[in-house]
């Protein structure tokens, strides 16, 4: 028998990419405590993946100190955090309050407790409208909205951790997060939804009429925006991938997580429509606020420092997935 591998605090582990990168784990022999305050989250992901389901807060400090000494923790796997781009900017203070001074202390807590290795789950939208693309790690970070300020600040607040109290993390700036698990375990489900592929799904579905395309006008070949779209199981690897650097005692580190090409809206809806081969009526809308034009990222320190590997990088298998996941869970 090999020595057991050790546990890890996955905080947002009830969230789509969350539960994705807890499936990985145990897939890879960890053991997982989730903590999640199910504000988004879903408690049933106790049930699906047998997982034991913490509810609470990262602000809630008194906890995470009984967890931190009850529990024989190695690492923390941060997904925690609120993530509506539009909400952010109608309500600033709830995405400081729990991105940001959450995450802080939680980080605080784990000082204490001496738990010193952190993955970060930190985004595109840092970077803001890029100058070059595809972008890579050292391309300048300046968010045009208050969702992609918290997760630079939480970078800066890494950064100066480590300087601090040897502190190790590994961020990962995810582009696009699509799909769902290839054996049907798990999958997207926000509410409210306001990406673009499962809201093209549930038209498809005819759950909705029709998919509104944000903007036509921009400066791209057919005028709708490009984005990287990565499969969340290719996202949950990386974090396995990540985490072992760090157990192994490596140095903090920042990695973007894309598949180095991008999809127009208008290319997406199309691959959607061969996909599931329903009808997918289209409307055009005016641009949405604070969408820049195209966003598609490098990958290549990934793969290179990593050796991580995007597994289901075609957008047609990342559809497929995506489109059997949303047909089991609207009964289709
Ligand atoms: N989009 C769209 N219609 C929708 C939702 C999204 O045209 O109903 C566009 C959006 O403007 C962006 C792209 O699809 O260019 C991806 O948006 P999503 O919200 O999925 O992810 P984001 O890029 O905002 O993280």
């Amino acid at each position: 028998m090999g020595q057991e591998k050790p546990t890890i605090l996955v905080t947002g582990g009830a969230g789509y990419i969350g539960s994705h990168a807890v499936l990985a784990l145990q897939k890879a022999g960890y053991g997982v405590i989730v903590l999640d305050n199910l504000v988004y989250g879903h408690a049933d992901i106790a049930e699906v993946l047998k997982v034991e389901l913490v509810l609470g807060d990262t602000n809630d400090r008194p906890l995470l100190d009984e967890l931190f000494a009850s529990r024989n923790i190695a690492a923390v796997i941060h997904f925690a955090a609120y993530a509506y781009v539009g909400e952010s900017v109608s309500d600033p203070a709830k995405y400081y309050r729990n991105n940001v001074v959450g995450t802080l202390t939680l980080l605080e807590a784990m000082v204490a407790a001496n738990v010193k290795k952190f993955v970060f789950s930190s985004t595109c939208a840092t970077y803001g409208v890029p100058i070059a693309v595809p972008i890579a790690e050292d391309h300048p970070q300046s968010p045009i909205n208050p969702y992609g300020a918290t997760k630079l600040m939480v970078e800066r607040i890494l950064a100066d951790f480590d300087e601090a109290h040897e502190f190790k993390s590994v961020c990962f700036r995810y582009f696009n997060a699509a799909g769902a698990d290839p054996d049907g375990l798990l999958g997207e489900d926000h509410a409210p939804e306001t990406h673009l592929i499962p809201l093209v799904l549930q038209t498809a579905l005819g759950i909705r009429e029709s998919i509104a395309v944000f903007g036509t006008d921009y400066s791209t070949p057919d005028g709708t925006c490009i984005r990287d779209y990565i499969h969340v199981t290719d996202l949950a690897t990386a974090h396995v991938l990540g985490l072992e650097y760090l157990l192994q005692g490596n140095s903090s580190n920042i990695f973007n997580l894309g598949n180095g090409s991008g999809f127009s809206v208008k290319e997406v809806i199309e691959a959607a429509r061969t996909v599931t081969e329903r009808n997918i009526t289209v409307v055009e809308r005016d641009r949405r606020p604070g969408d820049p034009p195209a966003l598609v990222g490098s990958s290549e320190k990934a793969q290179r420092v990593l050796g991580w590997r995007s597994q289901y990088a075609d957008i047609h298998q990342i559809l497929i997935h995506a489109w059997n996941w949303h047909q089991k869970r609207h009964g289709q």
